[in-house]
């Protein structure tokens, strides 16, 4: 599949690793709109947030498990973070592989 992000976790294309597990793969975002950007993917492809299931959701849960787990590592944890999905073409989704955006490392004061 010509996917970016398959790419990415395929190490077929470069990326700055900070977590991995069996289900998750998690890099810096190459254009960061903190201090700290991560970008979390399940390893299993899905376009969109819309392609969520009850038979998937265990890809979702297993981002969510790492979030912590990183903004701990990376020392944001206490400050606080923000996670994002961008989903589809109104949400400003560019990515056709599932995603979710953890900033960390200032304060955002706009929604
Ligand atoms: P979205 O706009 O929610 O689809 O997010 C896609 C994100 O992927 C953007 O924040 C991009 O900066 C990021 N991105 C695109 N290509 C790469 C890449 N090769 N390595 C790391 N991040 C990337
Ligand atoms: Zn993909």
């Amino acid at each position: 599949m010509d996917c970016l992000f398959c790419k990415i976790i395929a190490g077929e294309i470069p990326s700055t690793k900070v977590y991995e597990d069996d289900a998750v793969y998690a890099f810096r975002d190459i254009n960061p709109q903190a201090p700290e950007h991560i970008v979390l993917v399940p390893k299993t492809h899905m376009d969109s947030a819309n392609d969520i299931t009850e038979d998937n959701i265990s890809n979702v849960t297993a981002i969510w498990r790492a979030i912590p787990k990183i903004a701990k590592e990376l020392h944001f944890a206490e400050n606080g973070y923000r996670v994002i999905n961008n989903c589809g073409e109104d949400g400003g989704q560019t990515v056709n592989h599932l995603h979710f955006h953890l900033l960390g490392g200032r304060k955002f004061t706009d929604f």
